[in-house]
């Protein structure tokens, strides 16, 4: 343990040698919080703290698989096996499992995902005969997600009149309604969504003071990494359980709290020291990340937020690379910068794919980045995208094995009770669901006593609606005896699914058909695994809830080298030697959704800063001038977060004064030369655009091609007469570019200003480059 410990610092130490008591570590970015949360975990078990009386709560399963691994290579694996780690939502499904029923819930509920949810509130608002334009179910899953996690249960809804009247006045009268029927048909189904996991266990904390004590007394050490972004409903939770021993530890940094609009509460931090008696704080400042350059700039954005703890972050490391702040034309210039520059350093420094990320702020800047690094055949990963357990064929295949498990599990019913096709048609379910509605009971009830109901349907639908029962419970006997993968292969056998996804042999159901085989993979793995878990848990429902609540990020089994792009949300804990922060526009990053107030603002430029502190080593920030947003190409200009940095941590790629320039207006685009290499004389520039101009020139709303050519046939001459190029070239010649490096001229076409070479580079291949604008010199 002495060998560990000495891999802290002073200031880390302390907090994790403390065994008893409240604490609080708040520090910023990259200081060693989840390291002193680890090495501190396995502290207390070197000191005889039985390591199944300590929870962890991390913000990924990830980041918990992660952690264990190391605290088990410090105490020993079969130690660390015996903790409680995982997300708030992992830990506490497992505990509903085994206390679920004191709320009426069976151990084997279901947990809905949020196709699932908004499935059923879909269906919902249908049969309630509402407007779905009005009612749209995206918007009233985030209301009662919302409800949920501010512990506000239906009855409290129609108590509180201010909040029926936010809904009636966002012309959703009937959300209560709603709310009410969701509720009820989610435990008729016998199913939590990913709200009531921490609804319910408060629920079931605070009206059975018997379970409480259960696990007060078994978690009496307790841990939380990311506290700054605990909701109301976890924190409540927290104090619950921490309330007996009082031995809770909580690591966070204010200025990293970015959950806010899912209901993260960053007073939760704040007011950590009213909560508990005698809290000891802790600081740590050393960063062990980033460069000197990465961190001062980090500090000098994060400076601008008022309401924040102050905080010294510092580093013993190199001065590092300036961030460099590139712009680009629109956003597949964008692309393209990024993809060649991870290009040009990876072989300029021989580094692996892995060491790239390019960090986002929404999910659908994604596609330009991935187009451009298809072209390049670099391989990357996106994340944060539908997981693996949530494709089609995949949630087919896995709503079967949960009706096995839960043949009230309306939502897994609906999915495949005619998939693959067996004759059961739309009104069939309709009136089963009616029916199922009136008598109180599950749709696989009424389907297993359909002789004895009439629901108005003919003795054709009835008779496969019992061939359907029959098959459902034929495999519930099977699972009786057979292990998880002996029944999901059965499954996807027997009831067709190989053959209706194969149907049509084409690639994409190639692809399918291989997803479905990695997943009976992936099943068998899990059954394999499980003879070596200490207190291994059943078979086929604890799969299912591991995939109810995997995020893609969990499943990364970090062995493929791919460059990583991700939202910064998801980025949160994770770093990377190189980094893209790319579309730092405004209304874009900030969101133009988050500027009306000073919080709002705020929690953008926290998220600013969480992005930025990932970077190890290199730090990029790029924009484009216009770029397609909702189908049309929309005018942007620099987020106010690059001016934000102080300069001196800068390198404009893009001269500063040149920022709001667009290239396009000026000149010609020819050949391989991206636009956004080439660079203008001030003198054939146009004049600044003022940056209170919103409005998107007309000129160039419609620059189509065709468009472009005639723009920019009036500003050649006055570029031609800069003369940037005088150089008589043969080919044969070794040249050096000030960006690609050096190559060999291949061939040479066009005469005069429009002479384009064709130039084989050592680093990046071959380029045509138009001879006017690059800027050559012959060896
Ligand atoms: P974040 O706020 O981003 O979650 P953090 O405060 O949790 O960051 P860590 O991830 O624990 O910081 O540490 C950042 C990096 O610094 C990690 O790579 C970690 O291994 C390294 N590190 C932390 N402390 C030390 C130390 N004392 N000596 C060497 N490396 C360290
Ligand atoms: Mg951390």
């Amino acid at each position: 343990m002495e060998k560990y410990l000495s891999q802290l610092n002073e200031a880390q130490y302390a907090p994790t040698v403390q065994v008893n008591g409240p604490m609080i570590v708040i520090a910023g970015a990259g200081s060693g919080k989840t390291r002193v949360l680890t090495y501190r975990i396995a502290y207390l078990m070197h000191k005889g703290v039985d390591s199944f009386n300590i929870l962890a709560l991390t913000f990924t399963n990830k980041a918990a698989r992660e952690m264990k691994e190391r605290i088990g290579q410090i105490v020993g694996e079969s130690e660390a096996k015996n903790l409680w780690m995982g997300t708030f939502h992992s830990v506490f499904a497992r505990i509903l499992r085994v206390e679920g029923h004191h709320l009426g819930f069976p151990s084997n509920f279901t947990i809905y995902d949020t196709q699932d949810s908004q499935k059923l509130l879909g269906s919902i608002i249908k049969e309630m005969g509402l407007d779905k334009d009005i009612y749209k179910t995206k918007q009233c899953y985030s209301r009662i997600s919302s409800y949920k996690n501010n512990l506000i249960t239906v009855k409290a809804y129609f108590k509180n009149p201010e909040l029926m009247e936010a809904d009636a006045m966002a012309r959703r009268p009937k959300m209560g309604e709603i709310y009410q029927e969701y509720v009820d048909r989610c435990f008729k189904a016998g199913a939590m969504d990913f709200d009531d996991l921490l609804l319910r266990t408060n629920e079931l904390l605070t009206r059975f003071p018997q379970v409480l004590a259960k696990y007060q007394d078994k978690f009496r050490y307790i841990l939380v990494d990311e506290y700054q972004d605990t909701n109301h409903s976890q924190y409540l939770i927290v104090r619950a359980l921490a309330d007996k021993f009082q031995n809770i530890c909580v690591v966070g940094d204010d200025a990293q709290s970015i959950y806010a609009f899912r209901g993260a509460n960053i007073s939760n931090i704040l007011n950590f020291q009213k909560d508990y008696d005698d809290v000891k704080e802790y600081r740590l400042e050393q960063n062990y990340r980033s460069t000197k350059n990465i961190v001062n700039a980090a500090n000098s954005v994060i400076e601008k937020n008022k309401t924040k703890l102050e905080k010294i972050v510092w580093t013993a490391n190199d001065e590092g690379g300036k961030i460099k702040v590139h712009r680009s034309l629109t956003d597949g210039d964008e692309g393209r910068f990024v993809a060649s520059t991870i290009w040009d350093t990876k072989m300029n420094e021989q580094l692996k794919n892995s060491e790239f990320a390019i960090l986002y702020r929404t999910n659908s800047q994604s596609r330009a980045m991935e187009d451009a690094l298809r072209k390049r055949d670099i391989p990357y990963r996106i994340y944060g995208g539908l997981s693996f357990y949530q494709r089609k064929e995949i949630k087919d295949v896995l709503s079967y094995l949960r009706l096995i498990i839960n043949p009230k599990d309306e939502e897994a019913l609906k999915r495949v009770i005619n998939y693959p096709a067996r004759g059961i048609g739309q009104t069939t379910v309709d009136r089963l669901t009616v029916a199922a509605n009136g008598y109180k009971r599950s749709i696989f009830e009424v389907i297993q006593n359909i002789d004895k109901v009439d629901i108005g349907i003919n003795s054709g639908a009835k008779n496969k609606l019992r061939d359907f029962g029959l098959l459902i419970e034929s495999f519930q006997v099977m699972n009786e005896t057979a292990n998880a993968f002996e029944l999901a292969e059965h499954v996807v056998k027997v009831t067709g699914l190989v053959k209706e996804i194969n149907k049509d042999g084409t690639p994409e159901g190639v692809a399918k058909l291989e997803n479905v085989e990695e997943l009976l993979n992936g099943i068998k793995d899990f059954v394999e695994g499980q003879e070596e878990v200490v207190d291994s848990r059943g078979s086929l429902p604890e799969f299912l809830e591991d995939v109810a609540l995997a995020t893609d990020l969990d499943n990364d089994k970090g062995d493929d080298d791919r460059v990583a792009l991700m939202t910064i949300h998801l980025s949160k804990g994770l770093e990377f030697n190189h980094l893209f922060i790319v579309g730092l526009e405004e209304d874009l990053f900030p969101s133009a959704m988050s500027m009306n107030t000073r919080s709002e603002l705020e929690e953008e430029r926290r998220l600013f800063y969480v992005a930025l502190t990932r970077a190890e080593k290199q730090a990029y920030l790029t924009y484009a001038l216009s770029r397609y947003r909702w189908g049309k190409l929309v005018d942007s200009e620099p987020s106010r977060f690059i001016e934000e940095i102080d300069d001196q941590y800068l390198e404009y790629i893009t001269p500063k004064e040149e920022m709001r320039i667009n290239p396009m207006l000026s000149a010609d685009i020819f050949g391989d030369v991206e636009p956004n290499k080439i660079r203008f004389k001030k003198a054939v520039t146009p004049q600044f655009k003022k940056k209170t101009e919103r409005s998107v020139p007309e000129k160039y709303q419609a620059a189509t091609p065709k468009n472009l050519k005639k723009v920019s046939a009036a500003k050649q001459d006055a570029s031609t007469a800069d003369g940037l190029f005088d150089t008589n070239l043969v080919v044969g010649n070794i040249v050096t570019h000030l960006r690609f490096g050096k190559g060999q001229v291949l061939s040479l076409e066009g005469k005069g200003t429009d002479t384009k070479a064709e130039i084989k580079f050592d680093v990046g291949g071959t380029k045509k480059l138009l001879l006017r604008f690059a800027k050559l010199n012959v060896i």
